[in-house]
């Protein structure tokens, strides 16, 4: 039910990589830290109350940290004012200008996306360590097989995994001569053999936190389908610390992907898993509809839990053994209730998802105070 199986079912186990944590804001990330979701705004950063409002949504959707790009000295000061009224630490992205990465930590920033071998001089290099250090923000390395250093595509001819770790490994090195720890690393590409290759090496050659994401992956469909393979090959072999799901969609949509990723792998739970079944002539009710319904009405649960929503007693009553709420479409316009595994009462179909819904919030409810009495 809503507990872990992985420890009574061996084949569900992910051995996570252990990686040195580092906190991002208030965030830990890496260690023993739970994978967090990422996803960036895509708003001007200029529109203050716009881009405080995507952060909202998307903290709401649960996303644990959010990035924004801060491509000019206005972005700069507007971040100051985001940072102020976000309810999640805030990743500032910088490219190349050096000067913004000194101003994003002055302005609160809780994490720069910066790459210390792209911002020019070793002096330019050190006062953006500094200015992190001074403020307390950590400092993520960012390798994008579509950006890599000249002299790296000159030796190796074209974008490669061998490419993308040297260059992260150069990236991780001037942050260690300058005595800076608090660094995590990606290294994407919009082709996931690229990437995997060169996330499974850098795993190997560093401890650092990985922010994994594949980059430029698509609309939401094909893009989801992308990540899921990416990011879902890496975090089922216990390589990945923290996730971003890259869409051409809302933000939203990137941190429900993100979970529906970690969620599908039971390495983070969050909000309701409906089980379903994809309907057909035998179904007792409208099984998509009522999911579509039911996905609505249940996305305020943030409680992890389980819900079956089954057409017929082909798989139903199978299904709701190991779900917390269940119901299996029957004859005559009714179906049968299942609570906490076992069939508890029979119900009309036109009262379904009202009722459902309600006892699922009563499950929530019910979970949350265990919870709260467990920690006790
Ligand atoms: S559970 Fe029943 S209704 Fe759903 S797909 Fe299977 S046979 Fe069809």
């Amino acid at each position: 039910m809503s507990q872990s199986l992985h420890s009574i079912r061996p084949w569900r186990q992910i051995d996570r990589r252990k990686s040195r944590q580092i906190m991002v804001g208030n965030v830990p990330v890496g260690g023993d830290a739970p994978i967090t979701v990422q996803t960036m705004t895509n708003t001007l950063t200029t529109d203050v109350a716009g881009t405080i409002a995507q952060v909202q949504a998307a903290a709401d959707a649960g996303a644990d940290i959010v990035r924004i790009s801060v491509p000019d000295e206005a972005s700069s000061r507007a971040l100051r004012e985001i940072v102020a009224e976000s309810p999640v630490p805030i990743v500032a992205d910088i490219h190349f200008h050096y000067r913004r990465g000194i101003e994003a930590a002055e302005a609160g920033a809780a994490c720069l996306r910066i790459n210390p071998g792209n911002i020019g001089s070793a002096d330019r290099v050190r006062e953006v360590i500094a200015a992190a250090r001074d403020y307390g923000c950590s400092i993520r390395i960012g390798v994008n097989a579509g950006s890599l250093e000249r002299h790296l595509l000159e030796k190796y001819g074209e974008p490669c995994p061998d490419a993308m770790i040297e260059s992260g490994l150069d990236h991780i090195r001037i942050l260690q001569d300058n005595d800076f720890h608090e660094f995590k690393i990606s290294c994407k590409a919009s082709d996931v053999f690229m990437a995997a290759a060169a996330y499974q090496g850098l795993a190997e050659a560093t401890d650092a936190p990985i922010h994994l994401g594949i980059t430029e992956a698509g609309g939401l469909v094909s893009g989801t389908i992308k990540s899921a393979i990416g990011l879902g090959n890496l975090l089922w072999s216990g390589i990945g610390d923290t996730i971003r799901v890259s869409l051409s969609a809302d933000p939203v949509e990137e941190v429900k992907v993100g979970y529906e990723i970690l969620k599908s792998l039971g390495l983070r739970h969050r909000g309701v898993n409906i089980i379903s079944c994809p309907s057909c002539a035998r179904q007792g009710f409208d099984v998509i509809k009522t999911v579509e319904k039911l996905e609505k009405r249940l996305e305020h649960i943030k409680t992890p839990m389980s819900l079956s929503i089954i057409g017929c007693v082909v798989n139903g009553p199978g299904e709701a053994l190991m779900t917390d709420v269940g119901f299996t479409g029957g004859g005559s316009g009714s179906g049968m209730v299942y609570l906490a595994g076992k069939q508890s009462h029979k119900l009309s179909n036109d009262q379904m998802v009202d009722h459902i819904v309600e006892q699922v919030e009563k499950r929530a409810a019910a979970i949350e105070a265990e919870t709260v009495q467990a920690a006790e």
